[in-house]
């Protein structure tokens, strides 16, 4: 098949066109780089069936005719969206808009990433997909929460009113190799801190909660999302439910790293307001329609983005 992937210089995305590509797809990414990393692609920059357009899929333009077109593009870490609000919201709107136009013009099916965000600061845990979240609609998240829950509301239009093949995945917390060493997100910043035998800042008490999900998991369940027979207009929640409190998870990332590095509190910043309390998905929806779960233990999968930090980032300045 012929697929195109907005954001492809991502971190999520760039391991995603890795894996359709070793399946024998042919791969057109589309990104601005806003938030991306050319080197992201460095290893398939060359690969015949590989083909990149510099674009911010917020504008319109004209494409080429693919099968599939996966909507990945947007600011992920709040670091990300607080730096590019406004280009969130219209990534998110706009972007999530022309690209169901171009694959409702040329048939193709069509995922997008939404996100465990769209569930706000839950209610209800863990989070099943017919929960409709508690999200503050004015606040500091909302340029993302809330754009994501336009795209969601735009992509089931689309099928519902056009007849368009789509489907929404929702994202819970993802890491691994090519995670942005200064986005400011949990990983990167306890890996970095722990690697450096620096100080880890955990914000708040510590008490709240997350689920994380190794990179190679979380691509083979968007490529089955996409592929699988019955997934029109369906939502499906994907990450792995094992899930930590932050504090418990700093401990974790600091015995796995070895350096023995203290661990502070301070304060929620600003600009973290309305930071979630609790997340963790329920995935038994991707189980049946897809016969997914996560394989990679996180034991395994923080080693391995140890690793990667250890031989790639060091020295490079964390974010709040
Ligand atoms: P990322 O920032 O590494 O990747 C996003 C990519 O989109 C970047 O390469 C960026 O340059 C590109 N982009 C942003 N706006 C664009 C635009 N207007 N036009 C073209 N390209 C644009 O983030 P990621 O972690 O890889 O996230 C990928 C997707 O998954 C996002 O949609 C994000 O909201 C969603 N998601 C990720 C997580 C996670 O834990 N990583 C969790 C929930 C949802
Ligand atoms: N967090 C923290 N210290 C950090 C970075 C993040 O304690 O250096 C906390 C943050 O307050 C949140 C959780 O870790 O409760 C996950 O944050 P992240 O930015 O990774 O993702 P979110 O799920 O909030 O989008």
């Amino acid at each position: 098949m012929k697929v195109l992937i907005s954001g492809g210089g991502g971190f999520v995305a760039s391991h995603l066109t890795e894996l359709l590509l070793a399946e024998g797809h042919e791969v057109i990414a589309v990104d601005n780089f806003i938030t991306g990393d050319r080197r992201n692609l460095e290893a398939v920059r060359d690969r015949p069936k590989f083909q990149l357009i510099e674009h911010d899929v917020s504008l319109p333009r004209e494409y080429p005719a693919v099968d599939a077109v996966f909507h990945m593009a947007s600011p992920a870490s709040p670091v990300g969206y607080r730096t590019w609000p406004i280009e969130t919201m219209l990534v998110n709107s706009q972007g999530t808009y022309h690209l169901l136009e171009h694959a409702r013009k040329c048939g193709a099916k069509f995922l997008v990433a939404s996100t465990s965000e769209a569930y706000g600061d839950p209610k209800v845990h863990p989070q099943t997909e017919d929960y409709w979240g508690n999200v503050n609609p004015v606040g500091v998240r909302a340029c993302y929460d809330e754009s994501k829950r336009y795209g969601e509301a735009m992509t089931m239009e689309y099928h519902r009113s056009l007849d368009t093949d789509t489907r929404i995945i929702r994202i819970f917390n993802t890491y691994g190799p090519r995670n942005q060493p200064d986005d400011g997100r949990v990983v990167p910043n306890f890996c970095m801190r722990a690697l450096e035998g620096a100080p880890i800042t955990v914000y708040g008490d510590g008490s709240q909660t997350r689920s994380f999900c190794f990179v190679s998991d979380l691509v083979e369940g968007i490529r089955r999302a996409m592929f699988t027979e019955g997934t029109a207009g369906e939502v499906i929640n994907l990450g792995n439910p094992s899930e930590y409190t932050m504090l418990e998870f700093a401990r974790f990332v600091n015995d796995l790293a070895g350096n023995k590095s203290e661990i502070v509190f301070e304060p929620l910043p600003e600009s973290r307001k309305d930071d979630p309390m609790l997340r963790r998905p329920d995935i038994s929806k991707a189980q049946r329609l897809l016969g997914w779960e996560p394989v990679v233990p996180p034991e395994e999968g923080l080693k391995r983005t140890l690793d990667w930090f250890r031989e790639n980032a060091l020295g490079t300045p964390a974010s709040v």
